[in-house]
């Protein structure tokens, strides 16, 4: 068998297109805004912002990038956090993670408005996200491999999903966003023991760990579906958790790296800064709302 490529760089520049014919056919005047906060100088993190302020500006989406200093303390980064929240211009707020290590970025996180949280990190919509609500923002690694996994065509509902890692912003919500598919899900990590036999099992597999190539051919039923989400540096070449070589000759799907979930993380962003931004705009405009800017 000969895996068929699940292309995330094509199916995220048709979202993307038609995100930019939502956005130039709103009332003039209204833009949507995300809002970018970046601490401190992590080369990696400067350019996945500015990958997303390009992404952005390709769609007439407004992205405005707050770089603040290392040395910042929790509680101005909080103020900063708050002034966003108030500002009915500023649709999505997201804080690029890493943080440095005097903060805790869950205090950080949990301070962003659950209707501008974009990133779907505040633990009020992963709660929503767990408890299978209808309006959890869902972070944009997780909701990408969603819309791969959908490209397939193949139905969800009852496949064995086999997820390796367990993180906040990819294994834990994409773990739960399958079981809210109706998938049977395991969700293991570095302290699982025989993890090749656990995968073997999977119709669908997630591999999120950060462990350039680990997937081997021989942990793969044929036929199962394969999403690579990691993004690793050999050589100075980029590759993900799978051994795509060798794991495309059993897969019946797999997702190329690069090409496959990161261009998805950013189309999903982007959507999910539109979505919040009509939300936003039919909440000011309800006759009854008590907001301050709609009694100003
Ligand atoms: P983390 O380092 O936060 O989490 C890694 C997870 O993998 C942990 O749960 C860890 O287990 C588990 N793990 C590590 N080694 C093994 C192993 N040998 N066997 C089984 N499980 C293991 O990483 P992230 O979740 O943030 O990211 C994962 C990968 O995805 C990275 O390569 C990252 O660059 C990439 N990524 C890609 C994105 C995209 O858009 N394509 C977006 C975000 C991330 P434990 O909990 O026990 O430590």
């Amino acid at each position: 068998m000969t895996a068929t490529i699940l292309d995330g760089k094509k199916l995220a520049s048709e979202i993307r297109k038609e995100l930019s014919s939502k956005i130039s056919s709103l009332s003039e005047g209204f833009t949507p805004i995300l809002a970018v906060i970046l601490v401190g100088e992590n080369e990696a993190s400067k350019i996945y912002v500015r990958n997303k302020k390009k992404a952005a500006d390709e769609i007439g989406m407004g992205c405005e990038i707050i770089e603040l200093a290392s040395s910042i303390g929790e509680n101005a980064l909080l103020e900063t956090i708050y002034e966003l929240n108030d500002n009915p211009h500023i649709n999505g707020i997201i804080v690029q993670l890493p943080l440095p290590p005097h903060i805790n970025p869950l205090h950080i996180l949990s301070a962003i408005s659950p209707l501008k949280d974009v990133d779907g990190f505040n633990p009020y919509n992963a709660g929503l996200l767990a408890c299978k609500e209808d309006n959890a923002i869902i972070s944009a690694t997780p909701k990408g491999i969603l819309r791969l996994l959908k490209q397939s065509g193949v139905e969800l509902s009852g496949k064995h999903a086999v997820v390796i890692g367990r993180s906040n912003i990819v294994g834990r919500p994409t773990s739960t966003l399958l079981l809210n598919q109706d998938c049977t899900v395991s969700i293991t990590h570095s302290h699982t023991q025989n993890l090749p036999e656990i995968v073997k099992q999977a119709d669908i597999i997630v591999a999120a760990c950060g462990c350039p190539n680990l997937v081997k051919k021989d942990w793969v039923k044929e036929g199962a579906i394969v999403i690579d989400v990691g993004i690793n540096k050999v050589d100075n070449k980029l590759c993900g958790d799978v051994d795509f070589t060798e794991v495309s000759s059993v897969a019946s799907f797999i997702t190329p790296v690069p090409g496959g979930v990161g261009p998805m993380t950013v189309a999903m962003l982007l959507e999910n800064t539109f979505e919040a931004a009509i939300k936003q705009q039919s909440h000011h405009q309800h006759q009854h709302c008590k907001c301050k800017h709609c009694q100003s």
